[in-house]
């Protein structure tokens, strides 16, 4: 069973991606636990409310011609993420993951972030 993908935050973010005006999602529930996380408080997955597809297909809609990428912090190549990413990417927007991986995991991921 796929686990929903959960957001505490949503903001529009200038500095988060150089050059780029950023819709920011924040997502709970990231499992690597890194030294001096910065989201230290979101670790629990159940935090937040569920992202789904319909919600963030209407916020690009929303936000169209406003925002040029979609960053997602905390994300951690959830097994959702990939569907959201895709999605920004037809709406011809950039994609950005915070990651505390020093690579995405499985075959094709980084494809997914432009
Ligand atoms: S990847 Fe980011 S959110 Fe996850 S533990 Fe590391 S610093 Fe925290």
């Amino acid at each position: 069973m796929n686990k929903i993908l959960r957001y505490v935050h949503e903001e529009i973010v200038w500095q988060e991606v150089p050059g780029e005006t950023s819709l920011a999602f924040t997502i709970s529930g990231c499992p690597l636990r890194c030294k001096g996380c910065h989201s230290s408080e979101y670790r629990n997955g159940d935090l937040g409310a569920p992202l789904t597809q319909e919600y963030f297909s209407g916020q690009l809609k929303k936000y169209e011609g406003l925002i040029s990428c979609v960053v997602f912090l905390g994300g951690e190549w959830h097994e959702q993420l990939r569907v959201f990413l895709a999605i920004a990417r037809n709406n011809n927007l950039h994609t950005c993951l915070y990651t505390g991986l020093d690579s995405a995991p499985g075959r094709g991921a980084l494809s997914h972030l432009h």
